[in-house]
């Protein structure tokens, strides 16, 4: 048998081997590929983004070699789940330090220049008073907006979809926002030699809302 993962061959004898998978029978990995994997998962873990890319980069280089469609779906959802670990710790360290106090005041304090109360309502008065001229200055927008209801299946209505945006995008409209509204639950009862199957599907409105500038800003 041949290690999953490096393809080294593995001897019954003389190798300590790991599964690839608990489940999985006659998918075996050597010592070197179980500990590389494991340190995938430890520098995801702590965050350890230098270590973290060049653990990845080695089996990315295995995955690239591998032939069988089990151990590759294996190895290249190992990668993605410790992807998207690291980038959520990452993404979560970084709020956390923004929202921890001393440091968001820290940031604050370099974005805001010091002002007391009356040099606000100074600024703020300036800004007020110019707010009317500005107003018939700024560019103009027209907008429509259009509804595509989900098929029968509870997928989206790609087609229609791209249809739609295509016929607005010609005519100088661009997408601007986009929300989906729950327009009711559909069953639908298959009847089968005997045996009937139900299919809910959740049936949604997609709404797209398309802008196109009327007048540009002065
Ligand atoms: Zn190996």
């Amino acid at each position: 048998m041949n290690c999953a993962i490096c393809g080294k061959k593995l001897s019954r004898i003389s190798d300590v081997t790991y599964p690839l998978e608990k489940h999985l029978k006659n998918y075996d990995v050597c010592n070197e590929c179980n500990n590389r994997r494991n340190d995938l998962n430890i520098y995801a873990k702590s965050m350890d983004q230098e270590r973290y890319t060049k653990a990845r980069s080695i089996l990315v280089e295995y995955l690239n070699k591998i032939t069988d469609e089990t151990a590759k779906d294996y190895l290249k959802n190992y990668i993605e789940s410790n992807d998207s670990l690291i980038n959520k710790n990452i993404h979560s360290k970084m709020i956390s330090n923004f929202c921890d106090n001393e440091t968001y005041k820290n940031k604050v304090d370099l974005f805001l220049p010091k002002l007391n109360n009356s040099d606000i309502e100074d600024k703020f008065n300036k800004i007020y008073n110019t707010k009317n001229e500005q107003i018939p200055k700024n560019p103009c927008y027209e907008y429509d907006i259009s509804v595509i209801n989900d098929l029968p299946t509870g997928e989206v209505d790609l087609n229609n979809m791209k249809l739609e945006i295509t016929e607005h995008s010609i005519n100088g409209w661009r997408l601007a926002f986009t929300f989906t509204n729950e327009i009711g639950k559909t069953t639908s009862v298959i009847g089968l030699g005997g045996i009937a199957g139900g299919i809910n599907a959740t049936i949604d409105s997609t709404i797209l809302i398309f802008e196109r500038c009327i007048r540009s800003g002065q």
